[in-house]
């Protein structure tokens, strides 16, 4: 109370704390207002296809410039003459099969994703007073969630909240045959 009255909430608490279908309407409503703004969110959650880092594909054949950690960067003095970048556009961000967490298909690399590829397991031992009876199933979620030190996964013996075992591309959840190379006009 003895702070100054004219002091709003902070803007960036509430725009942390507000649901996501909030936030989602409240940007589809800006973009209606501003256009200009429309083509930032655009440039933001489309990529090229040109531009979607994969195996097998190199990143130095992708023509793009300097891109390499630049996320946070506009990076728009590289595009070529041609609006080639604005080709077979796709959304930006998929979730990973592996990790199942989300990530930019533009910023994937060899290293992007950390994960376990086998399951994870209680350690009974570590459960000795536990009765699943009155304190619910040990191998469930919810346990897990609890008591991560409690687990460890199969492929190597870590603990469920340690680090992936194996580190590799981020794999998108969307099986691609290709489909989108063998697009219709
Ligand atoms: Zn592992
Ligand atoms: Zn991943």
């Amino acid at each position: 109370m003895a702070e100054n009255s004219n002091d709003l909430p902070s803007l960036n608490d509430a725009i942390d704390e507000v649901s996501k279908e909030v936030l989602a309407s409240l940007l589809k409503e800006i973009c209606q207002e501003y256009p200009s703004t429309t083509e930032l969110v655009q440039s933001r959650l489309f990529v090229s296809e040109d531009d979607v880092a994969r195996p097998g594909k190199s990143a130095t054949s992708t023509s793009v410039h300097g891109d390499s950690n630049s996320s946070d960067d506009k990076g728009e003095d590289t595009t070529p003459a041609t609006d080639s970048r604005f080709k077979n556009l796709r959304k930006r961000y998929a979730e990973c099969t592996n990790c199942k967490e989300e990530f930019d298909v533009a910023g994937n690399t060899v290293t992007s994703c950390s994960y376990h590829p086998d399951i994870s397991q209680p350690d009974y031992e570590e459960f000795v007073d536990h009765d699943e009876n009155c304190h619910g199933i040990i191998d469930s979620e919810e346990m897990r969630e609890d008591f991560p030190e409690n687990f460890y996964f199969v492929c190597c013996e870590r603990r469920f909240n340690e680090k992936g075992c194996v580190t590799d591309w981020h794999m998108e959840t969307r099986i691609d045959f290709g489909v989108s190379k063998r697009r219709k006009f």
